[in-house]
């Protein structure tokens, strides 16, 4: 029998599902090794147990809990499917103000039927057994992910930073240009991706498992900028306290 292999979705705008399906050719690959039983962007759910679930979103609402614990159950493996469901990814930056004061800004008052929290990443309320970075996620990464789970093993993801990356692409340090750059602490294996493209790393995978802070202030330090300006930055993708108004 094949594995079973499930696609769920939360808080988030899909892209990471879409890298997915944007893999093309492996995607039918894929077919003849795994049975996809719910995928809601290409096929109706059959329920039963799962090999492996990868669960894309943030989780806002207690709706939302209840039916990530239900998969939780029925499903050997859990994997959190791109920055929204590891880190809260860009919903991280609704944690900057509490639900009520975003509420209000936004519809101009208290809506009922929109009780939310703090979007919060899959780990705050299920074991994760694996993550897939990135937002959006990067389609070779998740068939390396799913190929480590199908064969039983860990997956492995980057430990160093995305300085390495960035480095051995031969490109000038953005703290040069005077600006804000999350590529000391955040987890290479996008290839630096936006370094390339002239912008800044925002962070999008995440923290390095073992970050280290004293070089990281000195840099900033250097640069003219407070560890202030640096968080205010690392919440572009990831939470860091939840509520705050
Ligand atoms: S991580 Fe990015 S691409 Fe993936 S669902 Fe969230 S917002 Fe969309
Ligand atoms: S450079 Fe930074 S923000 Fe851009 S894709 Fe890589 S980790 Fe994400």
């Amino acid at each position: 029998m094949k594995p079973r292999i499930g696609f769920f979705d939360f808080t988030g705008c899909e892209g990471c599902q879409l890298s997915v399906l944007n893999l093309e050719s492996e995607f039918l690959e894929l077919l003849e090794l795994v049975e996809f039983v719910e995928f809601r962007e290409v096929i109706t759910g059959n329920g039963g147990a799962l090999d492996i679930a990868f669960v894309e979103g943030s989780i806002c609402r207690d709706d939302e809990v209840v039916r990530l614990r239900t998969i939780r159950e029925r499903s050997r493996n859990l994997v959190a499917l791109g920055a929204c469901a590891d880190t809260a990814g860009v919903n991280a930056l609704a944690t900057a103000s509490s639900p009520e004061a975003l509420r209000q800004k936004i519809y101009g008052c208290e809506t009922p039927l929109l009780k939310t929290f703090p979007p919060s990443p899959l780990s705050d309320f299920v074991d994760v057994d694996a993550r897939i970075p990135g937002c959006p996620i990067d389609g070779r990464e998740f068939l390396a992910v799913l190929q480590a789970l199908l064969m039983g093993r860990p997956p492995e993801l980057p430990a160093y930073s995305l300085c390495v990356e960035c480095k051995l692409a031969e490109l000038p340090c953005t703290f040069e240009h005077g600006e804000i750059c999350l590529g000391p602490v955040t987890r290479a294996g996008c290839d630096a991706l936006c370094l390339r493209g002239g912008d800044r790393c925002r962070g999008c995978r995440g923290l390095i498992d073992a970050p280290r802070s004293a070089p990281y202030r000195k840099i900033l330090e250097q640069n003219g900028l407070s560890v202030d300006e640096i968080l205010r930055e690392f919440r572009t993708f990831n939470v860091i306290d939840k509520g705050r108004s």
